[in-house]
């Protein structure tokens, strides 16, 4: 697993669970969406109601998850987590809505990789709070409909283009969430530092922060690095030296590019004067597959403004050479 991959194990969860913020009061950033689900559920509970459906859209490691148990918890109900991939019969769904209690919170993460037969089911489950439970086979076959307690459906995907527009019209509230500024992951990691126990100054934290891709899971995961390196190497506080030294070692530079984001860059730039040049070419030229480039390196090396995508190929920008060091060559001109 990537250093600074986006998603999280098993494993990783757990750790990450000591350090979810626990109301919205704690949850630092994102001031739209905090504004905005603010009012969603102040307004529910001073109804007496349970909250709309919301979906959260944005990138792994944003804080979706995060977000869905702070709705719990500001709705004081309880919450059961699920995903998409995990629900592949509308069987399965059937089984977890009619067993929600009154007002709980349903967390569907991934919820554009649900199976069609599920999906539509979950139409009807959030607009009627109502299930056809289809029992037997073939011409046989009876629907019957099953009344649900009313519940809040929190959707998470990565993108909210991906769902199809029925699903995406049932939900009252949609929040997309963006990258984080250095300032906010800064904040992100003082906070995490404290409940580990870490010593850092400010200074060291914003060392990690630039290197944390605008994300608080990457940012906790860096963290976590810096201070094996600063209790084994130091006294275990953590100064802008150590974290810089610290993640030369693992590999993550000062933009926050490890050795494959840099391996595709240095071999763009080295072997091809900078592109454009093809996918299979380049990712040959790496000794990575194909997808590897497109789909693990380039979505971050394109948000950075460090790699193009042209109809003619893959170009390194001018801003991809300067974090190198060098100059691209002048246009040639005629
Ligand atoms: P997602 O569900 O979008 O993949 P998570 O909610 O699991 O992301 O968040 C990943 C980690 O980052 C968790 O440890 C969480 O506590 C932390 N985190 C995410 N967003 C924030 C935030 N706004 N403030 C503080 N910590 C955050």
């Amino acid at each position: 697993e990537r250093l600074v991959g986006a998603s999280a194990d098993h494993e990783e969860q757990a750790v990450e669970a000591a350090l979810r913020p626990k109301d919205l009061g704690e949850f630092i950033g994102q001031e739209k969406v905090r504004e905005q689900l603010d009012l969603v559920l102040r307004a529910a509970r001073a109804r007496g109601a349970t909250a709309d459906h919301v979906l959260l859209s944005g990138a792994p490691g944003l804080g979706k998850t995060t977000l869905s148990m702070i709705i719990a918890a500001e709705m004081e109900a309880p919450i059961r987590i699920t995903s998409g991939p995990a629900i592949q019969h509308a069987g399965d769904l059937a089984a977890i809505l009619s067993s929600l209690q009154e007002g709980e919170v349903l967390f569907l993460d991934e919820i554009h990789r649900m199976s069609r037969p599920a999906e539509e089911m979950l139409y009807m489950a959030m607009e009627d709070f109502r299930v056809d439970v289809i029992v037997g086979k073939g011409p046989g076959a009876t629907a019957i409909p099953l009344e649900l307690p009313p519940f809040t459906l929190v959707g998470a995907t990565t993108r909210a283009g991906l769902l199809p527009p029925p699903l995406r019209d049932r939900f009252g509230f949609t929040a997309h969430m963006e990258f984080y500024e250095p300032a906010e992951l800064e904040r992100v990691i003082h906070r995490s530092a404290n409940l580990l126990d870490v010593e850092i100054d400010p200074a060291g934290a914003a060392e990690i922060a630039g290197r944390s891709r605008g994300t608080p899971r990457i940012a906790n995961r860096l963290l976590r690095r810096v201070r094996d390196y600063a209790q084994v190497k130091a006294d275990g506080f953590v100064t802008r030296e150590i974290a810089g030294t610290a993640l030369a070692v693992y590999e993550v530079d000062s933009r926050g590019l490890d050795r494959l984001d840099r391996g595709v860059l240095e071999a763009l730039i080295k072997l091809f004067g900078g592109g454009p040049v093809g996918l299979s070419t380049l990712a040959v030229a790496v000794g990575e597959e194909r997808e590897t480039v497109e789909e693990v390196a380039e979505p971050f090396l394109v948000r950075e403004g460090l790699l193009a995508r042209t109809p003619r190929g893959r170009v390194a920008t001018p801003a991809a050479w300067a974090h190198f060091g060098l100059t691209p060559p002048r246009p040639s001109t005629g």
